[in-house]
């Protein structure tokens, strides 16, 4: 399958047929136009201190190796977004491997990290997981999650878009990280830049409205918002991306403003911090190793100088507590549950002990299989318990939720567009 029909199967032939049409308003002739819209992303981030993250085409880089790395030293994270902008679904893992590597190497050679994937059309298979972990990938954001919209808002060619990307509900799963093998897994969220434009057809201030909503769920979940706009669709969607920024850093408590690389490593890491508890007469005495701005919170227990309260949590001072009471203040797991519910758990921040009985721990987790579909509920069924907890914050330095811009360079100019057109 080509690009073409690749493009016209997730677009509908007429609205593919629409948006070359639109194409040619939107790129210049030489990259100065695109230039320009990735300036105003830039001076938008500077004004809101955040972080951004555009993938581009290795192809892309390769024609215009002098537009980018000058991006890269202001701030922005450049990630892969395939060799060509084709369907990796369609590739075999040969195929993947040689153009991954590739492009890393290409990305690399410029100055720019290249440690993130993205799919281009969002289309990816298994074979494109072991191709990014054999070439030494950190992180993929390929998977699309969409959000709830108002079902007056709908169209049917935004439902035959989720159809294409393979896209899950965050109705039934948290938009959260997480690690596979060597990969962090980031999910992309939906309705992005292209369907509240071209599919979705909203004004920008139903745009900049559908956003907020969105922003306002995941920041109570504690989850990650990918706020993905293309640079191509900046104007129209710039009162929306506004309306976020401000909105997130004027929220109690606090979003983070990273790029994808910093969530990655940021995931691993706070995954693998060291957790040491010693008895002593009176109590625990809990210690953590981990990355800079781990916090610990504690639930239902007194600690000295805990402040900052989210919700029923307060944050301890530093990275030492020491609490007294009956049960020890953890996730005991019931050690004939799948592996899978300890790995997630610790994924969020819980300290997870393998236990044989219930009634050790606070909070006792005991399950005979554990899917994708049954995160949020167990989620929820600890966040609602006030059983006496010590965890650690998901996010750094007491943030609740995480926020990245972010968005796909797919092409520099009108040439690159019509190379993107036939694979190449
Ligand atoms: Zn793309």
């Amino acid at each position: 399958m080509s690009a073409l029909s690749v493009a016209a199967k997730g677009q509908g032939g007429l609205r593919a047929v629409h948006r070359a049409g639109t194409i040619c308003t939107r790129y210049g002739v030489t990259p100065g136009k695109m230039e320009r819209r990735v300036s105003t992303v830039m001076d938008l981030l500077e004004a809101f201190d955040g972080r951004a993250t555009l993938p581009v085409t290795a192809a892309t880089v390769e024609r215009h190796p002098e537009a980018l790395p000058r991006y890269a030293e202001l701030g922005i994270e450049f990630a892969v977004h395939g060799y060509f902008h084709v369907d990796h679904k369609q590739l075999s893992l040969s195929e993947q491997v040689e153009q991954l590597d590739r492009a890393r190497v290409l990305l690399t050679r410029e100055g720019l990290t290249a440690a993130g994937f993205r799919a281009p059309y969002l289309r990816w298979s298994p074979a494109t997981m072991d191709a990014l972990g054999e070439t030494g990938f950190a992180y993929d954001s390929s998977q699309a999650v969409h959000w709830p919209l108002d079902d007056t808002v709908v169209t049917d060619p935004y439902r035959r878009a989720l159809d294409f990307y393979d896209s899950f509900s965050a109705a039934a799963r948290p938009a959260l990280p997480s690690l596979q093998g060597d990969l962090v897994q980031i999910p992309y969220c939906l309705p992005d830049d292209e369907a509240v434009v071209e599919r979705l057809r909203l004004s920008p201030d139903r745009v900049a409205e559908e956003w907020l909503g969105i922003f306002r769920s995941i920041h109570e979940r504690g989850e990650l918002f990918t706020l993905a706009v293309h640079p191509e669709r900046i104007d129209h969607c710039l009162e929306g991306i506004s309306a976020v920024l401000r909105a997130a850093s004027s929220t109690w408590p606090g979003v983070w403003f990273a790029r994808l690389d910093d969530v990655a490593r940021w995931w691993r890491a706070r995954t693998d911090a060291s957790v040491e508890i010693i008895p002593f007469d009176a109590g625990l005495r809990i210690s953590v190793r981990g990355p800079s701005g781990v916090t610990i919170l504690v639930r239902g227990l007194e600690v000295d100088g805990a402040s900052d309260r989210d919700g029923r949590y307060w944050r301890a001072p530093g990275t030492t507590v020491e609490v007294a009471g009956e049960r020890r203040p953890f996730v005991g797991v019931h050690a004939s549950s799948p592996p899978s519910v300890a790995a997630f758990l610790r994924q969020q921040g819980y300290i997870v002990e393998e236990t044989r009985r219930a009634g050790d721990h606070s909070v006792f987790v005991e399950r005979e299989r554990f899917s994708a579909e049954e995160e949020l509920p167990l989620l929820d069924e600890l966040e609602r318990s006030e059983a006496p907890l010590v965890r650690l914050g998901r996010w750094p330095n007491g943030a609740r939720s995480a926020l990245c811009l972010t968005g796909d360079l797919d092409a520099l100019t009108i040439w690159d567009y019509a190379m993107r057109v036939f694979g190449r």
